[in-house]
């Protein structure tokens, strides 16, 4: 037959189809136009009228690599030519093999099993089906609820949305399930509020044992939490909060769960946030970075005591969970490469050192500017905080003017540009935030 070359969209055309016909996320409909991206090389990215951008926010914080980086489409083309891939159900894919066998060296005993998903919601729902299965094997099957902070996030399912405490996900969306309860937010709410006080009341982890206790620890399955609050604002949480939460749920038989979702793989600086503190979770997610947004995957590891209980579930004798995607071969082959670059090519380490230069040159350059609330942030995961949601949305919108993207969810504009980002783009980054709070009126 005659093979026809692909039409080629304007644009303008561009635009109206996407007004027409997609559905996006947390966004509003029709507000301006949306930019259309075609294409991308390094950290930066070009819309559909041929204008470049750095990129500030790798994506939504997960092109870690950047765009179009080699040796990741190598393992794609490779791995999609050799197999696409094989169901994990009854059967198992080499490359999703060597991936959890990858993550357990690079987690250390005793995180020595993963389940794979396709997205972060998906993870963190098979998270909570793994503790409440786990404990319920091992004849405590009343300890169901898990508990996270009222400001965290976590996903958009059913279920993650009752674990997520946000009106954005609960208005009209009701009946959410039973089962979830929320702790405080290790902030002060004063702060929150942006009114003048004195002296900052925050909630430490105690709060976390008194909502044990309130719903009685033999009730309580595990806690989960971001080391730092993404969509609540970039919010790392308090030095020591992590080492004190766990210690609470050992003393009372309450697993850890960690949702290092958008934190890990070098985005703070350190391959996973929660090894500044030293701790091991019972379980933990990620996503996002894994596969550097190359491919939709995501990871839930855990501990083999966690894991190895799953031989004796009565049903099945195996765990009652997954998709017919989990540990799909291409994202698997593309996870296998990115952790090798992110080691071998010394991403992290440069995400480290960028990631200073980012957080000091933000604070020492916007801190204090007229309109500017907060400055904060580790490694390549930063904010600032306005007074009010019109002059972030402004300081955005001069970013995009000037070349450079970052977003805001409120009031807080957001920065995470790809971890191999280098010097100089992270100047271009801030001299066009400054530049914005000093136009913003
Ligand atoms: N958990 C955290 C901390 C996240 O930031 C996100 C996504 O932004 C999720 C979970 C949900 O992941 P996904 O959007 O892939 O479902």
């Amino acid at each position: 037959g005659t093979s026809v070359a692909p039409r080629v969209h304007t644009g303008e055309e561009l635009a109206e189809l996407d007004h027409r016909h997609l559905l996006h996320p947390f966004t509003p409909v029709g507000v301006s136009e949306q930019l259309v991206i075609v294409s991308g090389q390094g950290c930066e990215v070009t819309d559909s009228h041929g204008r470049s951008y750095l990129d500030g926010r790798s994506g939504q914080y997960n092109a870690t690599l950047g765009y179009g980086h080699p040796r990741v489409l190598a393992a794609l083309r490779e791995q999609s030519e050799k197999l696409m891939t094989y169901a994990l159900l009854g059967a198992s894919n080499e490359a999703a093999v060597l991936l959890a066998a990858k993550l357990a060296e690079l987690y250390g005993e005793p995180l020595t099993h993963s389940l794979f998903c396709n997205s972060g919601s998906e993870a963190n729902e098979a998270a909570v089906r793994i503790v409440r299965m786990y404990h319920a094997m091992r004849g405590q099957p009343e300890r169901t609820t898990v508990l996270s902070l009222a400001e965290g996030y976590h996903g958009t399912t059913i279920a993650m949305s009752a674990m997520t405490a946000s009106p954005l996900l609960w208005a009209g969306c009701g009946p959410l399930p039973g089962g979830f309860a929320h702790v405080p937010t290790p902030r002060c709410a004063a702060c929150a509020t942006g009114a003048a006080h004195d002296g900052c009341v925050v909630p430490g982890p105690e709060a976390l044992e008194e909502a044990i206790l309130a719903h009685g620890a033999e009730r309580v399955a595990a806690f989960i939490v971001e080391p730092v609050l993404g969509v609540g604002g970039i919010r790392p949480l308090p030095e020591g909060y992590l080492r004190a939460v766990r210690e609470i749920c050992d003393r009372h038989g309450v697993l850890l769960i960690l949702d290092e979702i958008t934190t890990g793989l070098g985005r703070t600086g350190v391959w996973f946030a929660h090894q500044r503190e030293g701790i091991r979770p019972d379980v933990i997610t990620t996503a996002k970075g894994l596969t550097s947004g190359y491919v939709p995957f995501a990871a839930v590891t855990m501990t083999s005591t966690v894991a190895e209980a799953f031989a004796g579930d009565p049903m099945l004798g195996g765990l009652r969970h997954g998709h017919t995607t989990s540990g799909h071969a291409l994202g698997a082959a593309v996870a296998l490469t990115v952790l090798d670059v992110l080691d071998t090519d010394g991403v992290v380490a440069n995400a480290a050192a960028a990631g200073e230069r980012l957080c000091g040159q933000l604070a020492q350059r916007l801190g204090g500017l007229p309109g500017v609330r907060e400055v904060r942030g580790v490694g390549l995961l930063a904010a600032v905080e306005f007074d009010s949601f019109m002059r972030a949305a402004q300081v955005v919108g001069a970013c995009r003017a000037a070349g450079v993207i970052v977003r805001c969810e409120g009031t807080v504009l957001s920065v995470a540009p790809p971890l191999v980002v280098t010097a100089e783009q992270v100047d271009r980054i801030v001299d066009a935030l400054y530049a914005g709070v000093l136009a913003a009126d």
